[in-house]
């Protein structure tokens, strides 16, 4: 053998000892382990960040993002080996390796996924964790930012808010959700009415791709790139960096908070949102969340619909507006307080007041807060719900599996209404009165609390059914909920059999999203539960 080889095999052994690769692992991972070396022109850096079961930083680094602590159990299937790539040439070679040894990827920005998807897989897998890539980038002048799918859509508004008052960017309001799952998957917040999703307001992308190509929207080509706005990044590839159009927000906003219990005449006000909410200007958002609390008369509970707004502008122009389109809701000046838009955000997602905007960058926020076992489903409204279907509801919420519920109702219209159902993956547009975000959250481990209320939130979901939209019965894919049907394990699954779950997320755009998908990834390497399948016949592969 030449000293060459002899030079390279010690130096290889020599950087993956840095990593403390295990001797014993199986064959998967010792191949893949030596393939990221022999393909690293800087193999120094990614052994760094390189994570297998032996190293202790292994948990920690799984923990770290592992919201749903549903899949943090002992049982839950683990990755194999955890990368936390520092360039995108180590995003690369996980591709690449990952495929030359039969290891499915897994890619995960901020891990809110609802079933897990990010880091969990039947089959042996590897998880590319960005959490190092999460630079921000704000230019004013041009209202554009680039943002690395890394960062959390708190950093996000945080930096925006830094540069400018008046400008923000339509997305949810939890600050610690990744702007790579959320982006890919469509991503709506209190600015949807007026300015859409984030995945609208998406211009250009940076991906890897299945042959490790790094791409631009040039490169990509308009329908690769349509397809990650709301099509679901995971089955694409990897997604390092979105570029993204801000929007105007004023100087001044206003904002609410107005509950109301069942003895409050919830029901009739919730039966009326229904027609206000979706149809009332731009500039207003009220969604409501529902909670079961205890009631003034001992042992009995009741329903809390706590009506929740922001307002583009102030409180002079809000009230007329609140006492001409709802006057029942009864929203006086003492309701309201005026704000900056980044107040708002903090707000909105509750922040004790007098919280610092800096709070927005505190990453382990959700980490030190207890996070839940929990479980979620989604729905859009077209037509009313009845006072008496509303009824039925609030007495499902009495149910014990329904301790730890909650729904958010959300509403659609003004400037949904006016995007074609095309445009990106995300067809939920013109017709949808609003969007129900329903959740069971519990704490204690085991099969049978665990039974108790995924039962109950099924049960709640078959209630619904004459009253949400039909053939198909639609749902938001960030809000995943594997329920709705799966693809098989084993990497076919038919174009007829993704459907039954396609549709729901995509209507007519799945069919595009399958042809994108065979285009550009044809033999179904990126795979998950839920990915668009690939058009290329199993007796091809
Ligand atoms: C507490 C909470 C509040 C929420 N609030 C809202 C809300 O207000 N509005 C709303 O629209 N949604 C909301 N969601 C849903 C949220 O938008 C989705 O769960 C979203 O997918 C999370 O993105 P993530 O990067 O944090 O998740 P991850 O778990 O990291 O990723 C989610 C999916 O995207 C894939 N993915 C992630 N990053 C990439 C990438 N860079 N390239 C390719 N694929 C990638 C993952 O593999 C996975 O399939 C909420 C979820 C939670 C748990």
């Amino acid at each position: 053998m030449p000293l060459s080889s002899y030079l390279s095999i010690a130096l290889i052994a020599i950087l993956f000892s840095y990593a403390s690769f295990a001797i014993d692992t199986n064959t998967h991972e010792d191949n893949f382990l030596q393939c990221l070396s022999s393909y690293s022109h800087n193999s120094t850096s990614i052994s760094k960040v390189v994570y297998t079961k032996t190293n202790s930083s292994y948990s920690p680094v799984l923990k770290y993002t592992t919201q749903n602590l549903r899949f943090a159990s002992k049982t839950t299937p683990k990755p194999l080996v955890i990368i936390t790539p520092l360039e995108p040439s180590h995003i690369q070679t996980a591709i690449i390796c990952s495929q030359n040894h039969g290891l499915q990827i897994r890619t995960r920005s901020g891990g809110h996924d609802f079933e897990g998807l990010s880091y969990v897989s039947e089959v042996p897998f590897v998880v590319i964790d960005l959490v190092n890539f999460k630079e921000i980038d704000v230019d004013v002048e041009s209202r554009t930012a680039w943002v690395q799918s890394g960062a959390t859509l708190g950093e996000l508004y945080y930096t925006i808010s830094q540069k400018s008052r008046n400008l923000g960017f339509p997305a949810g309001a939890c600050p610690t959700i990744g702007v790579g799952g959320h982006f890919s998957g469509g991503g709506y917040g209190t600015l949807l009415r007026k300015y859409g999703l984030a995945a609208d307001n998406v211009i250009d992308a940076h991906i890897i791709d299945v042959k490790g190509r790094f791409l631009d929207r040039e490169a990509m080509g308009e329908d690769y790139f349509w397809a990650i706005r709301g099509g679901g990044g995971a089955s694409f590839g990897v997604i390092i960096s979105w570029k993204v159009k801000l929007v105007q927000v004023p100087s001044t906003v206003t904002v609410f908070t107005v509950p109301r219990a069942l003895e409050q005449n919830a029901t009739k006000l919730v039966h009326k949102w229904q027609y206000v909410a979706s149809k009332i200007d731009e500039n207003i958002a009220i969604n409501i969340v529902f909670q079961r609390i205890n009631s003034s008369k001992k042992g009995e509970t009741t329903i809390l619909a706590i009506f929740q707004s922001l307002f583009l502008g102030g409180v002079d122009k809000l009230i007329p507006l609140m006492e001409q389109k709802f006057p029942e809701l009864g929203v006086v000046r003492e309701n309201c307080i005026e704000m900056s838009w980044i107040e708002s955000v903090l707000y909105l997602f509750q922040f004790p007041k007098g919280a610092l905007p800096e709070v927005l960058l505190n990453r382990t926020l959700a980490a030190n807060s207890p996070r839940f076992i929990y479980k979620a489903k989604s729905d859009f409204v077209k037509t009313p719900i009845a006072e008496n279907g509303l009824e039925g509801i609030w007495s499902l919420f009495h149910e014990d599996g329904a301790k730890g519920a909650m729904m958010i109702w959300f509403p659609y219209g003004g400037f949904m209404d006016t995007i074609s159902e095309s445009e990106i993956p995300f067809p939920h547009r013109k017709g949808n009165l609003y969007h129900i975000h329903y959740q069971v959250d519990w704490q204690q481990e085991g099969d049978e609390v665990e039974k108790l209320h995924i039962n109950w939130i099924r049960k709640l979901y078959g209630y619904m059914e004459p009253f949400v939209s039909q053939s198909p019965r639609t749902g938001y894919i960030n809000y995943r909920d594997l329920d709705i049907g799966v693809n098989n394990i084993d990497g076919y699954t038919s174009y007829k059999q993704a459907s039954i779950w396609g549709v729901k997320y995509f209507k007519n755009n799945f069919k595009r999203l399958a042809n994108v998908k065979t285009k550009v990834d044809p033999l179904n390497f990126f795979r998950n539960e839920q990915s668009i399948p690939s058009l290329v016949s199993k007796g091809h592969k």
